[in-house]
């Protein structure tokens, strides 16, 4: 259900709503809007009606029922965009989100002129795996905490804040310890024990979309993470399974208008694993800017011909600095900023 307080309801008011949604077993969520505040009472489907009684209460205006399946993720709870503050860089405001480096952290040279040469591209953001999610158990699996620590120490170096995955609910507390911002990587996307871990936390989490999630799917998965009180959640396309060969997947970037007006979230787009093609990361970044993405994340070796993980999909730095000037001006054409 949806509290909408008066707006000129007092902070008792509003503390008196929220101990009554608790005393009816459902969990209040605060929201605090420029006009009014919006109270979120979310739980269990059934028995919701109860809820109808807070109508009589000082400082309530209405009850409604949230139509939406996905509750605390919807418009209908929150109109304005949320804003995500990663360690000081803020996501899904004026400022795109723009995070870059290689799809895994190789060593200490690797991960630092990554990091140099992105920032000063105008990055805001270092990307990076430890912990990877190869179809081949076979495959180079990242270096765990070491890749962490060396991410860590590109951090320190650029001050760039860092974006690492998180795979297992286990590795929750040690990825946080190092991390800005906690991937979710696609094949996570329904993995809920993972997503309620991270929910628990108080660090931002970018949720990839699936291979095959639907967008209400992933949307429900957003929900996960924002019903156990985290609410600081970006969401990133990253592109679909389709019957296409041509490219690795494709990227479904219809999906992010729907989003932007489905969810108050933060959307960006992945045009790296979207392709899998270096050659289709600009026009699908500029593509992606156009349609009103709040970000993107590429992905940027020092010697993709070499790289342990997706070097296919994988620019150089020299050609991100140049994508970057390249997008400056439709960044502004959308009333948006890349870089300071
Ligand atoms: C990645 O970001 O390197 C990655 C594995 O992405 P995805 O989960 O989207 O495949
Ligand atoms: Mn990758």
């Amino acid at each position: 259900m949806i509290i909408v307080m008066k707006s000129g309801a007092t902070p008792e008011e509003i503390d008196s709503v929220e101990h009554r949604i608790r005393s009816l077993e459902y969990t209040p969520h605060k929201i605090v809007g420029v006009e009014r505040t919006i109270i979120g009472a979310v739980g269990d489907e059934r028995g919701k009606e109860r809820l109808h009684a807070l109508e009589s209460m000082d400082g309530v205006e209405s009850v409604s029922p949230i139509l939406k399946p996905y509750k605390l993720a919807s418009r209908e709870v929150r109109p304005e965009t949320s804003v995500v503050d990663c360690s000081g860089q803020l996501v899904g405001g004026k400022a795109l989100m723009m995070t870059a480096g290689p799809c895994s952290v190789e060593s200490v040279e690797q991960i630092c002129t990554t990091a140099r040469l992105v920032k000063s591209a105008g990055a805001n953001f270092l990307r990076g795996g430890a912990y990877k999610p190869r179809t081949s158990p076979y495959s180079f699996q990242g270096l765990a905490e070491e890749g962490l620590k060396l991410l860590a120490a590109a951090r320190e170096e650029s001050g760039l804040p860092i974006v690492t995955e998180v795979m297992n609910p286990r590795e929750v507390d040690l990825v946080a310890k190092y991390a800005d911002v906690m991937q979710v990587g696609a094949r996570n996307v329904q993995n809920f024990s993972l997503l309620k871990e991270l929910g628990q936390i108080r660090k931002p989490i970018l949720l990839k979309r699936g291979l095959m999630t639907t967008i209400k799917e992933f949307l429900m998965s957003a929900e996960y993470i924002l019903s156990e009180g985290n609410s600081d959640v970006i969401l990133c396309e990253r592109g679909i399974r389709t019957f296409e060969t041509a490219t690795r997947n494709t990227m479904d970037l219809s999906c992010i208008p729907i989003l932007k007006s489905e969810t108050h979230l933060p959307v960006i787009v992945d045009p790296s694993h979207g392709t899998g093609l270096w050659e289709l990361v600009a026009p699908m970044s500029r593509a992606a800017i156009a349609v009103g993405a709040d970000g993107l994340m590429i992905e940027v070796h020092p010697d993709p011909a070499n790289a342990y993980s997706d070097g296919p999909q994988s620019l150089k730095p020299a050609r991100y600095a140049s994508l970057l000037e390249e997008l400056k001006p439709f960044a502004e054409l959308m009333g948006r900023t890349i870089g300071s």
